[in-house]
């Protein structure tokens, strides 16, 4: 039973064509893995760096690899981050200095998203809305970082009402940024909605979803 290949082709005929879907893999088998890039999954979102070395292992370059899950400025270092062709998970200057730093070295740029954390949740990561703007002009001033939008959690509960403003703001907040044009930035990517929440994140504007239980079941 080819669960997971149902899973991704379901999705992907219900989201409208530009929304890319990232398969959110924390924890799955590299197996699974290859059965979602098999069925025409592009991007897998990573939070830890041994899963995403397992399967790499399997699947290689037939997807783009994202960090996602949160990112300890010791973890930074040039073999994690050629694992990964951008990083979503950037809530803090110091940590995109410090890739910077370890892209310069070898002549490579990073593109990245910015977190934001639009619940305002104490126990979430991300910059909080007001100062993502901010945060997207220092970076902007950084050689080997590349900002190419915004990515957002989002707070989890039963009721769209707890969550549907949080990806409006941020969409809010995405367009605002992209129209101060600033040098260098691309406002490409809106990953914002997971498995519960990705329908109504796509309403707001959302054109990349995070999907994990969605795809490969609960965990
Ligand atoms: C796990 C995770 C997801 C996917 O969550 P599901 O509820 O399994 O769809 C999305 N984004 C991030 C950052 C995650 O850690």
């Amino acid at each position: 039973m080819a669960v997971v290949a149902e899973n991704v082709r379901r999705v992907l005929s219900e989201v409208p064509d530009y929304v890319e879907v990232v398969a959110a893999a924390k924890a799955r088998a590299a197996e699974d893995v290859l059965q979602a890039v098999d069925a025409g999954i592009r991007v897998i979102g990573e939070n830890y760096i041994r899963d995403t070395r397992v399967a790499q292992s399997l699947v290689g370059q037939r997807a783009q690899w994202h960090f996602i899950g949160r990112l300890r400025e010791h973890d930074v270092r040039l073999a994690t981050l050629d694992l990964f062709d951008l990083i979503q998970s950037v809530s803090s200057m110091s940590l995109a200095q410090r890739i910077d730093e370890k892209c310069g070295a070898v002549g490579r740029r990073m593109p990245v998203l910015v977190e934001v954390n639009s619940g305002r949740e104490p126990q979430k990561a991300g910059v909080l809305p007001e100062a993502a703007e901010d945060l997207v002009r220092q970076i902007a001033s950084l050689d080997n970082v590349q900002v190419l939008g915004l990515m957002t959690m989002g707070p989890l509960g039963p009721s769209p009402s707890l969550y549907r403003p949080c990806f409006a703001n941020t969409r809010q907040l995405f367009s605002h940024i992209e129209t101060l044009s600033i040098p260098r930035v691309a406002m490409r990517h809106l990953s914002m909605g997971t498995s519960d929440t990705y329908r109504v994140a796509i309403e707001e504007g959302a054109n990349m979803v995070r999907i994990g239980s969605g795809l490969f079941g609960p965990r």
